[in-house]
């Protein structure tokens, strides 16, 4: 290992546990997250690292505390969740059960333009209150990061700026393209997070907080991000019929920092773009070949975020996860609540808000042919503050290593686990994770192929899925048993270049 890449690694481990101790896990079939084939060895952890992997380690001459034999079981790197709305959920519920349960070690916070950080309020505005009402209280990245190391959560966190939270707190008026003062005070803000160790910038133009902003004020924030190596992430404008426009305006920000360009949570929303991944998968192979490009995906075909009389189109079937007027319709279809009330499903619509839903707007053939897209990674995208959230936040990776993967033949377990790992590491630069090599930090997840299914289902939402073993964290087992062991200590992950 070069001396250099030693001192990042010694850097970004600013509490090692001192629970750990020395692992010898035998008899593994190892998935190394790379997308390689799986091979039988052992595995031997020192502290919170990967130390040894061979046929054979002999438990004496490593002087092992514990061996465990994992005969049958599948080992792999813990799993990123590159696409999460946790930014506050890692502190107000550390334990993560709905990930950890899954197997994912760390989440990557800040997407579709919303962060916690930098903005102190006590009334964020919408969308900005889809992270938490009362959580805004940090005016520096610096700050969050030592609120996540206090509060040990299970899993580490990687974070993204929010461009809507950057307007939010740098803005007059959001429904006007920032002025050259605003866009100054912005990159100021961004530039702090970034040498804070920010992984980079997400948007989300699709949010009326946001969609004002024009190209000069996205290409000013995108190089600043580009000088500091980080990404650029983007719930873009539009989903739908403009979708081909929408990843033209993106890229084109992104190039103009120089930064590599991730499209969030990839879909052709409404029936009349059912089929459109053809056209959009192709422009991004294109883009592809000039620029660094990657995108997330869930494996479902409904899609869930906040309720907006738009996205009612009299068509699709729309789910109610959460209504501040009447909760009482939680868990119930618009169609049936509008007929109930005898009126039309618009009407409807703007009686619940504001609340959240999940829009059945997905092809299945889509969904499939971007989740085997060798670019996609998988990410979440789950609200966890929703009182009867899409099953995505319970489920997701569940479900593309058991259905997608083992039941569908989509892919390969190797490249299922790659999706979530290998490649969704080396996408957002996170180093020594997403990965089972020696030197690498043991992020570890035992699992039964032939057991692993998602349980959480739109009826029964917050249901944990079956198959994984144990989740280690950093060294330590941090799940097992269905339960969190309550020794995780999950680390705030800064960039690598940031050291
Ligand atoms: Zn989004």
């Amino acid at each position: 290992m070069a001396q250099h890449e030693e001192r990042d690694l010694l850097m970004q481990t600013a509490h090692p546990s001192s629970s750990a101790c020395n692992r010898l896990l035998q008899n593994v079939n190892l998935i190394d997250g790379s997308g390689s084939p799986a091979q039988l060895c052992d595995v031997f952890i020192q502290g919170d690292r990967i130390a040894k992997i061979a046929k054979d380690i002999d438990a004496k001459s490593c002087s092992a505390d514990d061996c465990l034999d994992c005969q049958g079981l599948t080992l792999t790197p813990g799993f990123i969740d590159v696409h999460t709305h946790d930014d506050a959920q890692v502190l107000r519920d550390p334990s993560m059960l709905a990930k950890i349960s899954q197997g994912v070690t760390t989440v990557i916070t800040g997407n579709c333009g919303l962060s916690l950080v930098p903005w102190v309020t006590q009334h964020p505005i919408s969308p900005l209150d889809l992270l938490h009402t009362t959580e805004f209280k940090y005016p520096s990245l610096q700050l969050y990061a030592d609120a996540i190391q206090a509060a040990k959560p299970s899993v580490n966190v990687g974070a993204l700026i929010g461009h809507t939270t950057l307007r939010a707190a740098s803005m007059m008026d959001l429904n006007q393209p920032a002025t050259h003062a605003e866009v100054s005070a912005m990159a100021a803000l961004l530039s702090l997070a970034m040498q804070d160790g920010a992984l980079g910038l997400s948007s989300g133009l699709f949010y009326q907080a946001a969609a004002a902003a024009d190209a000069n004020e996205m290409k000013a924030l995108t190089r600043v991000v580009g000088q500091y190596g980080g990404v650029y992430v983007t719930h873009m404008r539009s989903e739908m019929d403009s979708i081909i426009d929408a990843m033209n305006e993106a890229a084109d920000a992104a190039q103009a920092g120089r930064t590599p360009w991730i499209l969030s949570h990839h879909k052709c929303a409404g029936p009349k773009n059912w089929g459109r991944t053809i056209e959009t998968l192709a422009l991004l192979d294109r883009l592809a070949k000039t620029q660094e490009v990657g995108l997330d995906a869930y494996p479902y075909s409904a899609g869930s975020t906040l309720l907006r009389t738009d996205l009612v189109d009299g068509v699709i079937q729309i789910l109610i996860t959460r209504s501040e007027p009447h909760p009482e319709m939680i868990g119930r279809y618009l169609a049936d609540i509008a007929a109930q009330w005898g009126m039309s499903q618009q009407e409807a619509c703007s009686k619940l808000m504001p609340g959240g839903a999940c829009y059945f707007q997905m092809d299945e053939a889509d969904v499939r042919r971007v989740l085997q897209h060798p670019l996609t990674m998988i990410g979440s995208d789950g609200l966890p503050h929703d009182e009867r959230p899409h099953p995505r936040l319970w489920g997701a990776f569940a479900r593309v290593l058991g259905h997608y993967s083992r039941d569908e033949n989509l892919f390969s377990l190797p490249q299922a686990i790659h999706k979530m790992t290998g490649l969704s590491a080396k996408r957002f630069g996170i180093q020594n994770r997403g990965i089972v090599k020696e030197g690498a930090y043991a992020d570890l997840v035992l699992l039964d192929p032939l057991k692993i299914c998602d349980k959480a289902s739109y009826d029964n939402p917050m249901q944990m899925c079956e198959g994984i073993a144990r989740v280690m964290l950093n060294g330590n087992w941090s799940f097992e048993k269905g339960e969190c062991t309550g020794l995780a200590v999950g680390q705030f992950l800064k960039r690598k270049s940031s050291h």
